[in-house]
């Protein structure tokens, strides 16, 4: 399951960036999950700059 850790992220956006059909960004500042079966999330983990994304 993939999942976004809202203590971790810091709303710099670069996963929405990299994979848009993945995250987006919401009104919290934070990332939030919109599709896990994207075939782009692994580059947003890797874009992640805290790790805040785990699959
Ligand atoms: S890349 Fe990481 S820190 Fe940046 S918005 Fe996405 S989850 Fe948050």
């Amino acid at each position: 399951m993939v999942s976004v850790d809202s203590d971790k992220c810091i709303g710099c956006g670069a996963c929405a960036s990299v994979c848009p059909a993945g995250f987006e960004m919401k009104d919290d500042g934070k990332s939030h999950v919109k599709d896990p079966k994207a075939p782009c999330v692994g580059e947003a983990i890797s874009a992640c700059p805290v790790g805040a994304i785990s699959q």
